[in-house]
């Protein structure tokens, strides 16, 4: 039952995804099913009925009642912690849902596609790999990652499985070590890198950019001085600098 749109979850797995980030599954009764893309409000209540809401994309898509978020900690957080460090199978949320019509990609929708993720902005683009993968539409789809290192990455093993054999096309972006036998660049996101790991504009793709504020805006500003026109790059802040 849903009470001002909020449905209970239960936690049914909890997965160490790196040192700090945690994937979880929840059980949402009649979960109408969502988008690659979407987000839920979560929202958790203390014993004394203090409350407090944060938003967590969904690294699922489609319909079943049960879905993914991953939880990447933010040090002194009051509700991230909490979710990556404290919640056991079996423990009762709330998830209001599913949220957001924009940062969303559809089977047969734009192409070619590119995700480009910072940090935990990976989770709704992971959504969108799944789902292109599944839809056939892979071969379309790039995905840049930038993490600090390679132990930062969430989904890592997933996305080397995803990008081998003509799937989706990953390049992976180490902003302060890079993995023993890397002949890549090290450090942040600049306009040569992505030139070469992006889509050309002339390809006219979609972007989607997602990841903490300060990233999502310095790489749409790279892309629009590269020619993407502002009007196909998507973006998704999750906050903080
Ligand atoms: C649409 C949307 C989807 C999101 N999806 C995810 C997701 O899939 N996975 C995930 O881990 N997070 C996600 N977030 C971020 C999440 O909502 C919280 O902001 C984050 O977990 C921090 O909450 P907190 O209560 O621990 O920190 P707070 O107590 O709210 O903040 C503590 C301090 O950290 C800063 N801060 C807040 N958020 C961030 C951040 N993201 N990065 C760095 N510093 C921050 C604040 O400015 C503040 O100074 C999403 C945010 C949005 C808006």
């Amino acid at each position: 039952m849903t009470v001002g749109g909020w449905r209970p979850a239960s936690v049914v797995e909890a997965i160490a995804a790196t040192a700090t980030a945690r994937i979880l599954r929840l059980r949402v009764p009649e979960w109408p099913g969502n988008l690659a893309g979407q987000h839920v409000d979560v929202r958790l209540t203390a014993e004394d009925g203090y409350q407090a809401v944060r938003s967590y994309s969904l690294g699922s898509y489609g319909s079943g009642e049960i879905v993914e978020l991953a939880v990447d900690e933010v040090p002194d957080g009051e509700v991230s912690p909490y979710l990556v460090r404290d919640v056991l199978p079996g423990d009762e949320l709330e998830v209001k849902g599913p949220l957001g019509g924009y940062f969303v990609w559809r089977p047969g929708g734009e192409a070619p596609v590119q995700l480009i993720a910072g940090g935990s902005g990976i989770v709704p683009l992971m959504a969108m790999v799944r789902a292109a993968t599944d839809a056939g539409a892979a071969a379309s789809v790039r995905l840049l990652y930038s993490v600090r290192t390679a132990d930062d990455a969430i989904y890592r093993d997933e996305l080397d499985a995803v990008g081998s054999d003509g799937g989706v096309g990953v390049t992976w972006r180490y902003t302060r070590s890079a993995p023993a036998g890397w002949t890549g660049p090290v450090g942040r996101l600049d306009e040569e890198s992505l030139r070469e790991a992006a889509w050309d504009p002339a390809r006219e793709p979609t972007v989607y950019v997602c990841g903490p504020t300060g990233f999502v805006e310095h790489v749409a500003d790279l892309l629009v001085a590269l020619g993407h026109p502002p009007a196909r790059i998507r973006t998704e802040r999750f906050g903080g600098a």
